[in-house]
């Protein structure tokens, strides 16, 4: 797990990536903001839910009635009252490195709503001048085909030229309403058979009559099924390509030397690949996948269901343009299935609703958890937060076979379950003796790397409050809050004040004056440029 190079977990998943999608997880969608969003939601509060979620509204309900009837505006706000914002942003494409910021310039349709006349899409969008104010997401409806020229208004222009129209084919979530929709979320399990986290669940299942198979299609898998998708799943993890795509029933054909490496890190989710294309894609014979680097031709969708006749063929990415592009949601291993799998998150680190459903048994933890532990989460060795004297702070760390309190006394962390003498420890653990987990922990504290290495992330995915909270919660820093130097350069005060002018552009933007030249680009993207880290581990410390 150490060393240089990278380390896969699997053949579609390396090292990067995983401490990408694992960063994006932690600071892009804490606890705080899943808090507030889910409180304002079951309050019935949905534009509360999408503020909480720093999700801009855009869109009126009532101007929805107006220009298309009372019927689809029911529908849209029913969405809007099962949204769940936190939930969209945690699944919303995300880069594969530094800290998994938001793909920028994404259009992403999450339902449609059948007009006579013109079509009615609610969609989610990340144009750059949204996310270089803190990652920002724009909530609105698209009417007719998109295209910035045939929106109705000066934003829905503004925000459609802000962002790729050919995304929203690739990123729709359309029928894929696990990713954003509460109700919902549970069904994330379905597209993970095989995982090893819900296989035995599964496989129970199997026997008895399933009443809330999905409009999807999605059927539940028999314990056969679950067997050959652990399979599938072993033989990608370890780069067997030709023999993963044969187990799922697919023929790989073309055969060019130059794709056989590429397409082994592709995290197709081969299990049920063709039946979920075909649901995504109805009554077409071919499709393709694009997942950047080159693409996927699926041929023979439209053979009868069973018929084995299905071939794959890996190109580069300028063949087979006209064809229907699989959504992402469709073909891809949802990540947080392969992070729990290899150990990488707890449940307790996932969203409540994806912990839910990949971890049911241990979901309930997660309300018990006091959010202020997520601060000392990246303490070395650390099992929880815990009790000591009043108004001291403590932790438990893991000590050989072990827990031990860490406190802070007079301004210090302490080590106080430990019989030597903490200088003698220390002057022997300098001599080349052996530490114990405490004093690492107490050093680690002391110097305050644990809100160092929170606060950078923290205010590259716009966490403000958070970052804040933490540097006031932390006497040295508190008093030079401004000043704070961050380790990529530059200081907390340049960045609050580069994401507050960002803040005020995006604000007139969304006021419907005309964008201002952006002349404070390069200095977000300074905020933006992260170190490599290299050797460091993926692993959160625990
Ligand atoms: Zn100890």
């Amino acid at each position: 797990m150490t060393g240089h190079g990278m380390v896969r977990w699997s053949a579609t998943l390396s090292d990067v990536q995983a401490r990408a999608a694992i960063e994006a997880r932690r600071f892009g969608v804490p606890p705080t903001m899943i808090e507030a969003a889910t409180r304002r939601r079951l309050a019935g509060d949905w534009r509360g839910a999408c503020a909480a979620a720093d999700v801009d509204v855009q869109l009126n309900p009532d101007a929805v009635r107006r220009r298309h009837g009372a019927l689809v505006a029911e529908r849209l706000l029913a969405d809007l009252r099962g949204l769940a914002p936190d939930l969209l942003r945690w699944h919303l494409p995300r880069c594969g490195h530094g800290t998994g910021r938001l793909l920028g310039g994404l259009l992403v349709p999450l339902a449609d709503y059948a007009d006579a006349e013109t079509a009615v899409t609610l969609a989610a969008a990340t144009p750059r001048f949204a996310l270089a104010a803190g990652q920002r997401i724009i909530l609105f409806v698209l009417e007719g085909d998109g295209r910035p020229r045939g929106a109705a208004d000066p934003v829905s222009r503004a925000v459609l030229d802000g962002v790729h129209h050919r995304s929203a084919d690739r990123y729709s979530l359309r029928r894929h309403r696990m990713f954003w929709d509460a109700a919902c979320a549970s069904q994330l399990d379905r597209l993970c058979p095989g995982t090893g986290l819900r296989g035995s669940t599964n496989a129970e299942n199997a026997g008895s009559a399933d009443t809330v198979d999905s409009a999807n299609g999605a059927k539940n898998a028999g314990r056969a099924d679950v067997l050959m998708a652990q399979e599938i799943t072993r033989l990608q993890d370890t780069g067997q390509t030709a023999a993963t795509w044969a187990a799922a029933g697919i023929e790989l054909v073309g055969g060019q030397p130059r794709f056989a490496r590429w397409l082994t890190t592709v995290p197709v989710n081969l299990p049920q690949l063709v039946e979920r294309v075909r649901d995504a894609l109805p009554g077409v014979e071919r499709a393709v996948i694009r997942p950047g680097g080159g693409a996927i031709v699926l041929r023979g969708l439209d053979l009868p269901d069973g018929d084995r006749g299905v071939t794959a063929e890996p190109v580069s990415t300028q063949v087979g343009r006209d064809l229907p592009v699989v959504p992402e949601a469709a073909w891809v291993r949802p990540i947080d299935a392969d992070l729990l799998r290899f150990g990488l998150l707890q449940p307790l680190e996932l969203h409540p609703l994806v912990a839910a459903a990949l971890a049911p048994d241990a979901a309930a933890v997660w309300t018990a958890l006091e959010s202020a532990e997520w601060w000392y989460r990246t303490v070395p060795g650390i099992e929880r937060q815990c009790a000591y004297s009043s108004g001291s702070a403590a932790i438990l760390v893991r000590c050989g076979s072990d827990l031990h309190r860490v406190a802070q006394l007079n301004g210090r962390w302490q080590v106080v379950d430990h019989a030597e003498e903490p200088a003698r420890e220390l002057l022997l653990a300098r001599l080349g003796g052996p530490t114990n987990a405490c004093l690492h922990a107490a050093q680690y504290l002391n110097t305050g790397l644990h809100v160092i290495d929170l606060v950078e992330p923290l205010l590259e995915h716009g966490r403000i409050s958070e970052a804040l909270h933490l540097l006031d919660a932390h006497a040295d820093a508190s008093a030079t809050r401004d000043a704070f130097v961050l380790p990529e350069g530059g200081t907390v005060g340049e960045a609050l004040s580069s994401l507050r002018e960002n803040t005020l552009r995006l604000r007139m933007i969304l006021s419907g004056a005309p964008p201002a030249r952006d002349t404070r680009g390069t200095r977000i993207h300074a905020l933006h440029r992260r170190r490599s880290r290299k050797g460091e581990p993926a692993r959160l410390h625990r």
